[in-house]
């Protein structure tokens, strides 16, 4: 707890002269909800958050949640988050069991957990290309309340991705209201980020209004050559709404390429009915061609993002059944850079992540520098090659974007980490240093933090965080580790 402490003795003394004391960073966007359960023997990937000075983590994006795992087709939340986790543990029937579980291993950051519809979705319907009847959609309304009288922090959604890409706006409208009256946010990565962006965005905002409830957008972009520029139109739509009365934030992460499963890039008929029917196209010479011919043409309403990247700009990321692969381009993979990657994912059921470069740097800029945006570094806390942006995200905003190209004043840039993403979490005693507050604190040198972790390298910790504290216990100090596991998972009670 931070309060007045001048009749106390400490234990240990940090000191700050020349320093900038913060409060500890909350990453408005993660994939971390079951990265403590990795094994210690990727120890950096575990921490690789913490010793940027990052205290908290929102998880469950991307409509991707580890519960809940409860309804007749339970068994493919694993499936789902298999993907992103290679099926270290879980999942779990509700938030509660998740938590009971997740809270026995050592937390380094807190974790706030987000319900994603994907999960719902998958839960309810598997990987059915279809709309729910009235009943399935009641059981699908029922565990998003039941996650949120549990605490999730709000609901997200991955428009993008199986099954989640199967739902009609009316239906996330009708599970989305669930939010209701409870301040907490509807959380999404857009249906498009490419062609579609800004209508995209616009489906996000109609879902808010309709709903009733605050919409905030995931890892905001513009992705593929065509698209580049285009932040500028969809801020506009952004700060409309605002204008009308919408509550309506971002986050985003400082770097030009994303990173996400790479069965991701396959047109939505062909991840229908889960991993075993993909991966029987994937292998079927008809099913093949068409999934080819859907590259190089594409599909109204589908975001492709094969075209959008184009072959050499696809690495893989992790592949824990081929790591030898792991920072190789796709179109090294074979003489048909479509068939090598068709016949990995198939190989590897679905378990291989990609980074794809898609952005340009200006729309990079300009939606970091909007009032409304938070950082998210929306990382995937996995072991090969993952994205440098799970470890350098927060010192490469403070070191490139602050002190190198002045985008942002260090407050500002500090109020993007801290105070804005505990507000729109409903974190009242994080993300701010004051009386009464929780003790999660960093204290970094401005004039030497920054991010060493690049596409090579990518889990190289930053220079120039001098200590994190997380509730009031020291978890890094002079760039070591130090014992303290003082993370917990906090849920929303309002
Ligand atoms: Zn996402």
């Amino acid at each position: 707890m931070i309060g007045d402490l001048r009749a106390a003795t400490a234990a240990e003394t940090v000191d700050a002269d020349g320093h900038v004391v913060a409060p500890g960073f909350i990453d408005a966007h993660t994939h971390g909800d079951v990265a403590m359960l990795l094994p210690d023997a990727h120890l950096d990937v575990k921490t690789a958050e913490l010793r940027q000075g990052v205290t908290t983590e929102i998880c469950g994006n991307c409509g991707f949640s580890p519960f809940p795992a409860d309804g007749p087709h339970a068994a493919d939340v694993g499936v789902l988050m298999g993907a992103l986790t290679d099926g270290v543990a879980g999942p779990w029937p509700d938030l509660a069991a998740y938590r009971d579980a997740v809270s026995r291993a050592a937390l380094f950051t807190n974790r706030v957990p987000l319900v994603g519809h994907g999960s719902i979705r998958a839960a309810v319907l598997g990987f059915a290309d279809r709309a729910p009847t009235a009943e399935e959609l009641e059981l699908m309304v029922g565990l998003a309340e039941r996650a949120l009288a549990q605490g999730a922090a709000g609901l997200s959604t991955g428009l993008v991705y199986a099954p989640g890409l199967y739902a009609a706006t009316e239906e996330i409208v009708a599970v989305a209201r669930a939010l209701r009256g409870t301040g907490r946010p509807y959380v999404t990565h857009v249906r498009g980020e490419t062609d579609m962006v800004a209508d995209s965005v616009r489906e996000a905002i109609h879902i808010g209004r309709e709903a009733g409830v605050a919409v905030h957008l995931s890892h905001h972009k513009a992705a593929g050559k065509a698209n580049w520029g285009r932040t500028a139109e969809t801020l506009a739509l952004i700060d409309t709404a605002r204008t009308e009365g919408l509550d309506v934030t971002l986050d985003v992460y400082p770097y030009t390429a994303g990173s996400t499963v790479l069965h991701s890039i396959l047109p939505p008929w062909a991840q229908a009915d889960g991993i075993d029917a993909m991966i029987a196209r994937l292998r079927d010479a008809e099913a093949r061609a068409r999934i080819k011919r859907d590259f190089a043409e594409g599909l109204p309403g589908w975001q492709n993002q094969q075209r959008a990247a184009g072959w050499d700009g696809i690495v893989i990321a992790a592949c824990a059944g081929r790591p030898e692969l792991e920072g190789r381009r796709a179109d090294e993979l074979g003489a048909d850079p479509a068939d090598a990657v068709l016949d990995l994912i198939a190989e590897q059921r679905g378990r291989v992540t990609m980074i794809a470069h898609l952005m340009r740097e200006d729309d990079v800029d300009r939606v970091i520098a909007h009032p409304a945006s938070m950082i998210g570094s929306d990382a995937i806390p996995q072991a090969g090659r993952p994205h440098p942006r799970l470890a350098g995200t927060f010192a490469r905003i403070l070191g490139r974007y602050v002190r190198e190209r002045g985008l942002l004043d260090l407050p500002t840039a500090v109020r993007k980490m801290t105070a804005l993403p505990a507000a729109r979490f409903g974190l009242r005693d994080r993300g701010i240093l004051a009386v009464g507050a929780v003790a999660d604190v960093v204290v970094f040198d401005p004039a030497t933090v920054g991010d060493r972790a690049t596409y090579d390298e990518p889990l190289r910790a930053p220079t120039g965080v001098g200590a994190v504290v997380v509730a009031g216990a020291v978890a890094v100090r002079d760039d070591a580790l130090r014992p303290a596991r003082a993370g917990v998972v906090l849920t929303s009670e309002r």
